[in-house]
């Protein structure tokens, strides 16, 4: 890229200015890698279809591919950093293939995108693209005038258009389960969080319009489906009568598509937890007893300091009430450990939550302080071997707590979604209504249906179990 083309990155020239036209489809392979969140996999999935309208292909060879797209995640350090050690692997490729006289595109998506912009193109010159996640409609456009205009583009305004109004249909389904995007955004503002900056503020897609993509996957044999949302039980969009519907009324809504078993949602906010979504899941059938509660800390001072805006008592009651609607229920969380300023009282505390309420399965971190967050700028950042030693204790504690869970399942028959040939020749692999794994002897014509299966054994990710 020559000096030219570098200024122009600095933002005197907003790509969105540009008339939509002036990409043109291209074809060629595209090597998509995804990071992060299950809203990524979503992400990526609309992407390559995006790419496939255009006549693009995917390949997952990507000494092959004509573009190269990471979709990236800044939730923490770790996984920002990824991005930059794969572009140092991306960047000899695409020289060799240059020496060969072939192009390659390098795009960045997703949220180390939205959240470092042009720095990227600074910090690494073989990325041709920036695109933040409110863009992804336009990525065809964008690679396609990246290669006639051969400079960096970097694209991550808010577009005042709606992207999925502006994607193309779902294609095909390739599994019996699926991924949709609900709501995005989030307008917490937890202080240790960068969500609010990265996907912006709080936006729920219309009932009518997740109906709509939900039948097309239905349609094309998906029977489970999670509803997907940075605070997806914040959900609001409108409903067929006009008036803004809750997650709650979503659900019920979409639990009357014919052929669409199961239904899951994730991630749910403890302060967004209503009435009518406990009685939801009392009342509908199809929504599996899974639910994903993130409490992040049982120290009410840390609490407060995350601006989480409950109590560990709170947490508690709320968990009471969601267990007396619905006894059958697994549960499971998020715990950030290390928080600026955390004692070791403090840590116990939430070890003593964790104890007193009872997880299936749980994801735990080291904070990890984010550019622009106001965590960042706290005192008594906690050092990191206390953090790694916490977070080990935490972890003993969540095994012990799954393990129990597995084998709570042991002798019970649960019906089973298989979703994809299992490694043994014979077996195949499904999920619990608890969404637990589930591998067993079952035939091809098993796939893609709710089958009953009686657990005997279980391991440390999976249950096993036969056929009945
Ligand atoms: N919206 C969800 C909620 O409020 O619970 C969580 C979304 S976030 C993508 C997923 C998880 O990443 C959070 O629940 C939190 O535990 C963790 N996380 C977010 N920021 C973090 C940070 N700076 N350091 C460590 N973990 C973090
Ligand atoms: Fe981040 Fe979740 Fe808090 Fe929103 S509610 S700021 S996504 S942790």
């Amino acid at each position: 890229m020559d000096d030219h083309a570098r200024m122009q990155l600095d933002g005197s020239e907003p790509v969105s200015d540009v008339e939509p036209n002036g990409g043109r489809p291209h074809g060629g392979r595209v090597f998509l890698k995804t990071f992060g969140c299950q809203m990524n996999v979503y992400d990526s999935e609309r992407i390559n279809e995006a790419l496939a309208v255009n006549g693009y292909s995917e390949t997952s060879d990507l000494e092959a591919a004509d573009v190269v797209i990471l979709n990236t995640c800044h939730i923490r350090e770790k996984a920002a950093e990824k991005v930059y050690s794969d572009l140092g692997r991306i960047r000899q490729l695409k020289e060799q293939r240059a020496a060969d006289g072939i192009d390659t595109v390098v795009a960045i998506v997703g949220c180390v995108a939205q959240a470092e912009g042009a720095e990227i193109v600074r910090r690494a010159p073989v990325v041709d693209l920036v695109v933040g996640p409110q863009s992804y409609h336009r990525i065809p456009e964008l690679i396609a005038r990246s290669r006639i205009e051969g400079r960096s583009l970097v694209e991550t305004a808010f577009p005042e258009e709606e992207k999925f109004a502006h994607l193309p249909q779902r294609a095909k389904a390739r599994a019996p389960t699926a991924f949709l995007t609900v709501q995005e955004g989030c307008d917490k503002f937890c202080t240790f969080c960068v969500v609010p900056y990265t996907r912006g503020a709080e936006y729920s897609r219309s009932v009518g319009d997740v109906e709509r993509e939900a039948r097309s996957l239905v349609a094309s044999g998906v029977r489970e489906i999670t509803l997907l949302g940075q605070n997806v039980n914040g959900y609001h969009g409108t409903g067929p009568d006009g008036e803004p519907c809750t997650l709650a009324g979503l659900v019920t809504h979409l639990a009357r598509i014919d052929g669409l078993e199961r239904i899951r949602y994730t991630t749910s906010h403890p302060r967004d937890m209503t009435d009518d979504l406990i009685e939801a899941h009392a009342r509908e059938s199809k929504l599996m007893p899974y639910l994903h509660l993130p409490f992040q800390s049982g120290a009410d001072r840390i609490l407060a300091a995350m601006n989480r805006k409950h109590t560990g008592a709170e947490y508690v009651a709320l968990i009471e009430r969601i267990r007396a609607a619905q006894p059958d229920l697994a549960l499971s969380t998020d715990v950030i450990v290390g928080f600026p300023g955390e004692t070791d009282a403090e840590f116990e505390d939430t070890l003593e939550l964790f104890r007193e309420v009872g997880f299936a399965a749980a994801f735990s971190f080291k904070y990890s302080p984010r550019p622009g967050t106001p965590a960042e700028k706290l005192p008594d950042q906690v050092p990191e071997e206390v953090k790694t030693e916490r977070l080990a204790r935490l972890q003993q504690l969540i095994e012990v707590q799954q393990r129990a869970f597995a084998e709570s399942c042991v002798g019970r028959t649960l019906p089973v979604l298989f979703e994809k040939p299992g490694r043994r020749a014979g077996q195949m692999i499904g999920r619990s209504p608890y969404l637990q794994s589930v591998h067993a002897e079952a035939p091809q014509e098993a796939l893609g249906k709710i089958v009953s299966v009686e657990i005997s054994s279980f391991g440390p990710n999976s249950l096993a179990g036969v056929i009945r």
